[in-house]
């Protein structure tokens, strides 16, 4: 047995949709531009590459959660996004097997302290602290692959009770094969990865109180609350 210093860390898990097991998260990809309504509403032009970004992995939050409102923001802003759970590693995956290595689908929100990710573009600086925080990537539970796959459905999120973000998945520029094939590129992807795909139009900001619900048709919803600072 290692002799640690100290008790390492609990490792970061999330909910699996029907089953008392938690699903181990190894590391949180996220992408961005995925959307072409959304790189519009962000100032682009609607035809830019989709860029990956991440989050680590304890920055999970489960449902129900009241999270914290985070400090040095003024402008947190919701993502709703559909999740890809990877259940079996691999490199340079190709396209046309990249679904063998999904272990499931789930409703996520890629939480984004807005003007400091602003601040970080016009300076051309990395985006961490805008977007890998503490508390920055709620999950609803994982639905296994066992009961299918998910290229398409409506995706949505209201903030008490009020629509903002309404969409399809199937209007991803990037599909989910085409994002775990090029993903698998740049990292070695390992069983426990999540994957954010990326956000719709119509992301805005919170404030404490606010209550959060999301869904993706066919998969549990996301429930969260924006708490004080
Ligand atoms: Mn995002």
């Amino acid at each position: 047995m290692t002799d640690f210093a100290f008790p390492p860390a609990v490792t970061a898990s999330a909910a699996i949709s029907g089953s008392s097991q938690r699903f181990p998260v190894h590391r949180i990809y996220c992408v961005g531009r995925n959307y072409a309504e959304h790189i519009r509403e962000m100032g682009g032009d609607g035809r830019e590459p989709p860029v990956f970004f991440t989050k680590p992995a304890d920055a999970v939050v489960a449902n129900d959660a009241v999270i914290p409102y985070p400090s040095r923001t003024s402008n947190l802003h919701h993502e709703i996004e559909l999740v890809v759970a990877i259940g079996r590693g691999g490199r340079d995956i190709q396209k046309d097997r990249a679904l063998d290595h999904v272990f499931g689908y789930a409703v996520g929100n890629d939480l984004t302290r807005r003007d400091l990710q602003q601040a970080s573009k016009q300076k051309g600086q990395p985006w961490d602290t805008s977007k890998a925080f503490d508390w920055s990537a709620p999950l609803a539970p994982i639905r296994p692959v066992s009961r299918g796959h998910l290229s398409k459905g409506k995706i949505w999120l209201s903030v008490n009770g009020q629509l903002r973000q309404s969409a399809d998945v199937a209007e991803m520029i990037w599909t989910v094969p085409e994002v775990i094939a090029e993903l698998s590129t740049l990292f070695e992807l390992e069983p426990g990865d999540l994957i954010f795909t990326g956000t719709p139009a119509g992301v805005g900001a919170l404030k404490p109180g606010d209550r959060l619900e999301g869904g993706i048709e066919g998969l549990d919803g996301l429930r969260n609350t924006i708490g004080e600072r």
